[in-house]
């Protein structure tokens, strides 16, 4: 064996090998969004490249299968190729999509769902339908973490993680965040120069100021700022609100297009509806501390205190209404989130007296979706927090037809099912689990249930592929097919299916 790894070595070597420059030509994009080229039949991976580019690079680690290399001179550009917006798009750990088209991203997307399916799943026939893209791919992110840090010159700065890293870019100015992020950004390091208020270290675990969270309601217009920091007090707290409330925002609510509006969802074959919520002009309702003292990656501590307002800001996804703190999970996007659970909503085609498991059900985005038009929905979610979350919404928007379990799905599923005899039913199950898709303990109790159909929202199109396989060969039908941009200028992407009950 050892023998024949040495011949492979020496075969690999023989194609490229660490430090050779090469030219070649990128003929596709890796899961990560990597450009892929091949010398020879032997890939390598080549970050910031684009399907089209002619590149030339410089070989940096070679595998026995495959390799990285860098990018030094794009010799002739993709003509799909663009200029990113943001001068950090290449440093920056955020965007690895930001020098592709539009265009070309979300059809790169839409593929990358059906050949999951087709491949993986083993699907001959994938119905896919076209995919929910976004009317603006800038400017769509309701929240923003910013790292706080001292410069080469001692001054404060504040960014984004490089790609893999923990060395702060300085940005305050991104792209993909709301517009109003740079306002606030800036104010905090203007406040914190003023006061001579430290920058956290992360290597010496010193200095005050760790991160700056802004969350927006996009619908609402309520703005919270909260101050992540390394200790329990931050001096000059009067001056920060003062500054933070005295922030011109009014002209900066959600650009046309990164709300739904009636139009422009037609436009994008989509019919969620909004009647309820409208836009409306930034305000700064929160602003507070939260208090991390612990050496560690994780950003919140768990101790919030209010400086200004409320803990917590609202806003809406479709007519349903969110509370949300600090702590809480909530889409990033909200208006590609509603369109995606639009579909999820389309595909149950609920009439009224069904009984609704919504798996991984979070805060019961999804869950309260379908406690509009169903006689009772299940939530399960293994994040007690996050069910605290979903019981205040549901009580929040006077749901009296949801109930939800704590637990990891894959064993409060079986222990229900056990604990009815078999009888438990569902005529609908959702399922939109984390990346690593579902436990084979939960589909098989799923398919015991025996639902009319299951609506499955992916993150990941090779674990959703696998699934709808399982489910596949135990007597479901794969119906239909939709992918959703939710994170434009990154590799993710979203997607939906319907799977009904064969006969
Ligand atoms: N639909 C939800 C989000 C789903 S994200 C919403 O809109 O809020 C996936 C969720 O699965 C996360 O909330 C995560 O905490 C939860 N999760 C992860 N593993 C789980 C498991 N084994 N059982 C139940 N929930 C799980």
């Amino acid at each position: 064996m050892g023998k024949n790894k040495k011949s492979q070595a020496t075969m690999q070597d023989m194609v490229c090998k660490k430090n050779d420059i090469l030219t070649m030509e990128i003929i596709d994009l890796s899961t990560k969004g990597e450009g892929v080229g091949r010398v020879d039949g032997y890939t390598l991976f080549v970050k910031d490249a684009v399907i089209g580019d002619v590149v030339r690079v410089l070989v940096m680690k070679t595998k026995k299968h495959f390799g990285y290399a860098k990018l030094l001179e794009i010799v002739t550009p993709s003509k799909d190729r663009i200029e990113p917006k943001c001068p950090v798009a290449r440093q920056c750990g955020g965007c690895q999509l930001q020098h592709y088209s539009y265009e070309s991203q979300i059809r790169w997307k839409e593929n990358k769902v059906y050949h999951c399916l087709s491949r993986i799943g083993g699907f001959s026939e994938v119905p896919m339908e076209p995919i929910l893209y976004m009317d603006s791919p800038y400017y769509y992110r309701n929240k923003a973490q910013f790292p706080v840090g001292t410069g080469k010159e001692g001054q404060i700065i504040t960014g984004f993680y490089a790609g893999r890293t923990h060395s702060i870019v300085e940005n305050t100015n991104c792209v993909i965040q709301h517009p109003c992020n740079e306002k606030i950004s800036k104010a905090v390091l203007e406040f914190m120069e003023e006061y001579h208020i430290s920058a956290y270290d992360e290597k010496e675990h010193t200095g005050l100021v760790r991160h700056i969270l802004t969350r927006v309601g996009v619908k609402t217009g309520e703005v919270m700022v909260c101050l992540v920091i390394n200790g329990t007090k931050l001096p000059f707290t009067d001056a920060l609100v003062e500054k933070l409330l005295g922030l011109p925002l009014q002209g900066m609510e959600a650009k046309k297009g990164n709300v739904a509006e009636n139009e422009s969802d037609a436009a994008n074959g989509n019919g969620a509806k909004n009647e309820q919520a409208t836009v409306s002009a930034l305000k700064i309702e929160s602003i507070c501390l939260n208090e991390n003292t612990d050496k560690t990656n994780v950003i919140l501590g768990q101790n919030i205190s209010v400086l200004y307002g409320r803990d917590y800001i609202e806003d809406y996804i479709g007519n349903i209404k969110y509370q949300i703190s600090p702590l809480s999970f909530f889409q990033v996007n909200p208006k590609q989130t509603e369109r995606l659970y639009e579909t999820a909503l389309e595909y149950a085609d609920l009439k009224g007296g069904e009984v609704v498991w919504d798996l991984y059900c979070g805060i019961g985005t999804i869950s309260l979706f379908l406690a509009q038009k169903a006689a009772k929905v299940c939530g399960v979610e293994i994040v007690p927090q996050a069910i605290e979350d979903a019981r205040k919404n549901a009580a929040l928007n006077h749901f009296d037809n949801t109930e939800f379990f704590v637990g990891a799905a894959e064993e409060v599923v079986p222990e229900q099912y056990e604990k009815s005899n078999g009888t438990l039913k569902a005529d609908v199950v959702t399922i939109d689990p984390p990346r690593k898709g579902c436990d084979e303990r939960l589909l098989e109790t799923v398919v015991q249930m025996q639902p009319s159909k299951i609506v499955y929202v992916s993150c990941d199109p090779a674990t959703l592929a696998r699934d709808a396989r399982y489910l596949c060969d135990r007597g479901y039908e794969l119906k239909r097919v939709r992918a959703c941009d939710m994170f434009g200028q990154s590799y993710h992407v979203e997607s939906v299916v319907l799977l009904t009950k064969k006969g």
